[in-house]
């Protein structure tokens, strides 16, 4: 069993995501047709099905969309729990899959505003997560 939780394996279209985590920056896809953000990266637009995407950088702003409190967990979790998972939703209309850090779950709420942050994992892999914000 790895003595660390699981990390990201950044692919095609993952890449430029991940090496923007690295550099502390929160990079989303642009339709350069349709205008419209993209999250999770992909080749294609979900709206227009145009492959002329870009990536810019996110405000590192959101709300808390949804959330659920993991309780139980095995392996390099274990020691983790309880932990909140949530579903941000950033200012730029996508939506997140993350943990929130830095906050005990009695303390989160739906709607509530938070922002990025990043925290390095290992010497090699920085992950991002969200903790609360001031409105
Ligand atoms: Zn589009």
């Amino acid at each position: 069993m790895a003595d660390h939780i699981p990390f990201p394996v950044a692919d095609g279209d993952s890449r430029p995501f991940w090496e923007g985590i690295a550099q502390h920056k929160l990079l989303i896809q642009r339709c350069e047709n349709c205008q419209r953000h993209i999250f999770y990266p992909r080749s294609l637009c979900p709206y227009c099905f145009s492959d002329t995407l870009s990536w810019v950088e996110a405000s590192g702003k959101g709300t808390i969309y949804s959330y659920t409190v993991v309780h139980q967990a095995y392996g390099p979790f274990a020691a983790q729990v309880p932990f909140v998972v949530a579903i941000v939703e950033l200012a730029e209309g996508v939506r997140m899959m993350t943990r929130i850090a830095g906050a005990g779950p009695a303390s989160v709420r739906i709607g509530m505003p938070v922002r990025v942050v990043f925290e390095q994992a290992d010497e090699n892999v920085t992950l991002p997560y969200f903790q609360l914000a001031e409105e």
